[in-house]
């Protein structure tokens, strides 16, 4: 058992915890904001996560977890401080430090023992040496510690199984003794742990994040291509997946990725390049790509309905991604935007995201569910892959909407199914754009 302490209860910071504590640690759990930590030392999640609230409740009773908003008591028996607080984007793309750079100087203020600072945030290429300067000059030279590069790869909505089962675990450190003694904590996860230097650990979550989202990027662009040529682009990635040196994860071609992740940290990678002298001209046309898409689903509706103003679009999801309540950076909410630009009425439905939408969304109409989102609507927008927008009754929502125009953003439903029932269906790609433009 190790005394680890993790500083920001987010998505990474609140799964880490858990996990950690689940494998039998002893976790505090620190975060500047009061009113999180009063609800987590109740039970109440900050976020919704599936099987977090059970783990969390099951460590707090068990005595292995608890919650504190001070820096003295959370370090007071750490031996690892793990940094998960947000690096969101900076007005030139660049990753915000100041919340990282807030987290080490509390840490250095008030560390009287060795601690690993072990960082999970994503950070640019050489933050971790800027981190153990910080320390070095608030605790003066000799001051005890180490720094590792622990990037963090688990996804909302799946961030506790993603945690127990990683694909790996990267650790990044000068100081090898310090990578071996975090990579004590994942042993029990049997998978594979690559210990490497700092700069080249933090590189790997950028590269990683940017590969997958260049991998969406290259599906979206051909499935523009199989639009225009009548081929079905998701027959057409399912066909490439079989092939095991592509595979089949993210290819799935519709309205772009979103998230927290992906958008901040293609363009802070993209940011580093040019800063450093070199033109990333693939990231940036990743971006282009991806932006593109939600631009795209206004255009066709525009020459589906003529004019958008006035005219009611119905959404479904709101999340970025299903299974979660986090709405930052969704391609829903950038659609809407665009809708609402063309002077369109929105209303939309989320499973989970609804609190989260009311907060940043304005002149949307929240639905309390995915029929009244489709209610005298002239088009039906599926932005989130949800399970429960997979098994609608479609026979209901036809009879509810004005027009029966159905824009899959996610390419879930199938597409004579749809026309059967009398839906002029579009997916993402599905070679029926091009006949629609010659009916
Ligand atoms: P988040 O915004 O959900 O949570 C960050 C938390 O940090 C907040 O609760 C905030 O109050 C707290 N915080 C801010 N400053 C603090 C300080 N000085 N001291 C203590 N707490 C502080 O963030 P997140 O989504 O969990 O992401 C955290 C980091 O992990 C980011 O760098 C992100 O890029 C990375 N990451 C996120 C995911 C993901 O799926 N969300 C996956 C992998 C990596």
């Amino acid at each position: 058992m190790r005394n680890i302490c993790v500083i920001g209860a987010g998505y990474v910071g609140l799964a880490t915890s858990a996990c950690f504590a689940d494998l039998g640690n002893r976790v505090v759990t620190l975060d500047i904001d009061e009113e999180k930590i009063a609800k987590l030392r109740e039970g109440v999640m900050p976020i919704y996560e599936p099987g977090l609230e059970e783990m969390v409740r099951r460590n707090m009773a068990a005595g292995r977890l608890r919650f504190t908003t001070s820096y003295k008591d959370a370090l007071a028996d750490a031996e690892f401080a793990f940094i998960a607080v947000g690096t969101p984007s900076g007005v030139d793309g660049e990753a915000d430090l100041r919340h990282v750079r807030a987290a080490v100087e509390s840490i250095a203020d008030v560390m009287d023992h060795r601690i690993i600072i072990v960082n999970k945030s994503t950070v640019p290429v050489g933050t971790g040496d800027w981190v153990a300067e910080i320390v070095r000059k608030r605790r003066g030279e000799d001051a005890d510690f180490a720094v590792v590069s622990n990037p963090e790869f688990l996804r909302e909505g799946s961030a506790i199984h993603d945690f127990m089962n990683p694909d790996r675990v990267v650790l990044g450190s000068m100081d090898r003794e310090a990578a071996h003694q975090v990579a004590q904590l994942y042993l029990s996860l049997r998978c594979p742990i690559l210990i490497t230097d700092l700069r080249t650990a933090e590189m790997i979550k950028y590269a990683s994040n940017a590969f997958l989202a260049t991998r969406i990027s290259f599906i979206n662009e051909i499935a523009a291509i199989c639009e225009e040529l009548g081929a079905d682009v998701k027959e057409v990635a399912l066909g490439m997946g079989y092939d095991k040196r592509i595979g089949h994860a993210f290819l799935d071609a519709g309205l772009g990725w979103g998230g927290s992740c992906f958008p901040k940290d293609v363009k802070a990678l993209a940011h580093m390049a040019v800063l450093h002298g070199t033109h990333p001209q693939l990231l940036q046309a990743v971006m282009d790509i991806n932006r593109n898409q939600r631009r795209r689903v206004v255009l066709r509706l525009r020459r589906l309905l003529g004019s958008l103003d006035e005219k009611v679009i119905g959404v479904l999801g709101l999340s970025f991604k299903p299974n979660t309540d986090d709405i930052r950076e969704a391609p829903a909410l950038e659609v809407i935007h665009l809708l609402q630009i063309e002077g369109a009425i929105v209303q939309a439905y989320d499973p989970a995201a609804m609190e989260a939408a009311r907060q940043v969304l304005q002149n949307v109409r929240l639905c309390p569910d995915p029929y009244a989102a489709a209610e005298g609507a002239d088009a039906l927008i599926l932005a989130t892959e949800w399970n429960e927008f997979k098994h609608l009754d479609f026979r209901r929502i036809k009879a509810l909407m004005r027009q029966p125009i159905l824009i899959d953003g996610r390419n879930i439903y199938d597409p004579a199914e749809m026309r059967a029932l009398g839906f002029q269906y579009y997916g993402i790609g599905r070679g029926n754009w091009m006949n629609h433009l010659q009916e």
